[in-house]
């Protein structure tokens, strides 16, 4: 066999030694039967990128991929590093790299992979759109994989790839395991777009591990915010940047503040044009030397066929959220998207609470039991409860009218409560879309209730941005309530008909609290008017039962605002 690496060349890039290795088009694999192929399967399991080349893989269009102007995607499809992130921009070529990187880890190194989505919908999507798409255009693929119309689970060679949501119901996931077994283990977990999926499930699968040597947890993903478990791997990684050459022999990675003037790429150090030429050419280097993750970032910047001039244009048209993300590849936090702590200090109550009558409770099951507790005049004590026992306490001591419990993840105490104190506690569970007008619905067969979980959260925060909750509590005694609110963040989302909507996220980090003011938000509803719509909250500010004023007006005679 002669050579099949065209060139080898070592550069030093500041101070980091780098092993160039370049393949054409025309290998000597090229145009080569399969048969003939398999014999040299060696170097097509060590390097799907020759693999790719060698077979001429075309992409879902069904056009032969390249890596000329896709050259920043080769290293990637060569990388299998055990723990790897990628944060990306849109439209990169990176889909095509995700399903064919995984067929060749499945089919060269038999390995079960576990391929998540964020939703089932998008499984459902993607899989024919996509996968199905190359499968059908590349002869190789389809030779290996003989149940093409599964949309769950494919089985390539002795390697299986699972596709599953992460944001899928009880009855869905359940129907899926129960076609695969219950041990579904993998050695490597893909998480696409892991910015956008349901974070704690994330984790969850990580658990399915455990049985394999290289445990391989890939991370691609367009960034939303810096707190999702993607981004803080990313903050962990290497943090590889594409570093590019002027003509003047300046090496730097592509800033759009810095790099972009008038339309044109230009050197930061000597401000001669950087040519599109120079920008292909570019290499991978480490921020970081001595790291076990590995990243990559994808800017827009660094695609050669994106002119500065398109790049400057979607600075001025876009929103800054779909810049950031979209185009520089970054996460984007901006006071649109999140809540701030502030707007939960301002709401703080100085007054003494009334909880004499119409105490209301809600509860986020688990481990720990994260409760909130008070009445329309506010919210005058939170806590976390170990047992179920003190929460039944809570409902004796405070007479509460009504209590709405997270029915999840285990339902049998709350479905205990709810049957010994009927009609007064109530079950919960999150289920999206459920009409357009009203999202939630009580059953009072079970007396259940089903809420859209991100409309509930977006009402509560409506509400304390316009001041409708306020707080009977101590700044001090809320640093964790905040904390987890400062856990969720909003995103815009694209469904199936291509219709734009926001969607409340949660970061890795715990957000109980949240879910906990949302039930308390229910309970509130439930007593105020058995409707199935929220209406707008009833202030009772001139009920003569001593009741607190609102807090604008303190603020207002104080002259001052409370912080921390
Ligand atoms: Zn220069």
């Amino acid at each position: 066999m002669s050579v099949l690496i065209n060139s080898t060349a070592k550069i030093k890039i500041l101070g980091q030694e780098r092993k160039e290795t370049e393949t054409k088009g025309k290998g000597i694999f090229n145009n080569m039967e399969i048969e003939a192929g398999q014999a040299n399967s060696f170097m097509w399991r060590e390097s799907p990128l020759f693999w790719v080349i060698d077979n001429r893989l075309k992409n879902e269009k069904g056009i032969e991929l390249e890596f000329w102007n896709h050259r920043f995607l080769k290293d990637i499809y060569d990388d299998f590093t055990p723990t790897q992130v990628v944060r990306k921009a849109a439209q990169v070529g990176f889909t095509t790299l995700k399903v064919l990187k995984s067929f060749n880890a499945a089919y060269y190194r038999n390995w079960n992979i576990i391929y998540l989505l964020p939703t089932f919908s998008a499984v459902q999507e993607t899989i024919p759109s996509k996968v199905n798409a190359l499968i059908t255009n590349n002869p190789i693929l389809s030779g290996w994989i003989k149940d093409k119309d599964s949309v769950f689970q494919k089985k390539v060679g002795k390697g299986f790839i699972y596709y599953r949501g992460t944001f899928a119901n009880r009855i869905e996931s359940e129907k899926l395991e129960s076609g695969v077994g219950i041990t579904l283990s993998a050695d490597a977990l893909i998480m696409d777009e892991a910015d956008r999926s349901d974070q704690a499930i994330l984790e969850q699968y990580e658990s399915r591990l455990k049985a394999s040597d290289y445990r391989g947890k890939w991370y691609f993903s367009n960034p939303s915010n810096p707190h999702t478990l993607s981004q803080k791997v990313w903050a962990e990684s290497d943090q590889k940047h594409w570093f590019v050459k002027c003509g003047n022999g300046h090496w730097q990675y592509l800033d759009f503040f810095k790099n972009i003037q008038n339309g044109k790429f230009v050197c930061e150090t000597c401000q001669k044009e950087i040519t599109d030429e120079q920008r292909r050419n570019g290499q991978w280097i480490k921020k970081y030397l001595n790291r076990d993750i590995s990243g990559y970032w994808i800017s827009h910047l660094i695609c050669p066929w994106i002119s500065a001039e398109q790049i400057q244009k979607e600075y001025e048209t876009k929103t800054r959220q779909y810049f950031y993300n979209f185009v520089l590849g970054l996460p984007y936090v901006g006071s649109d998207v999140a809540l701030n702590k502030d707007i939960i200090l301002r709401n703080i109550d100085i007054s003494e609470p009334n909880w004499q009558k119409n105490n209301v409770l809600g509860c986020d099951s688990g481990l720990k039991k994260h409760w909130v507790l008070g009445n329309k005049q506010g919210i005058f004590r939170i806590g976390v409860a170990d047992k179920w026992e003190e929460i039944e306490e809570l409902i004796k001591i405070y007479d509460i009218e009504t209590c709405v419990l997270d029915a999840l993840p285990d339902l049998t105490e709350p479905r205990k409560l709810r049957d010994k104190y009927l009609g007064k506690v109530w079950l919960n569970y999150y289920k999206p879309e459920i009409k357009k007008a009203d999202f939630i619905s009580w059953d009072y067969k079970t007396r259940t209730v089903y809420s859209d979980r991100t409309k509930i959260i977006q009402q509560v925060i409506d509400d304390l941005v316009e001041r409708k909750i306020r707080f009977q509590l101590k700044p001090e005694d809320l640093e964790t309530y905040i904390k987890h609110w400062e856990a969720v963040y909003k995103i815009v989302e694209k469904n199936n008909l291509g219709i734009e909507r926001d969607v409340w996220k949660t970061s890795g980090t715990e957000d109980h609290f949240v879910h906990a003011t949302n039930y308390f938000r229910l309970a509130l509803e439930k007593g105020q008017k058995e409707g199935t719509e929220i209406k707008s909250w009833i202030k009772e500010d001139k009920i003569n039962t001593g009741l607190a004023p609102d807090i604008s007006k303190i603020a207002e005679k104080s002259g001052r605002q409370y912080e921390l």
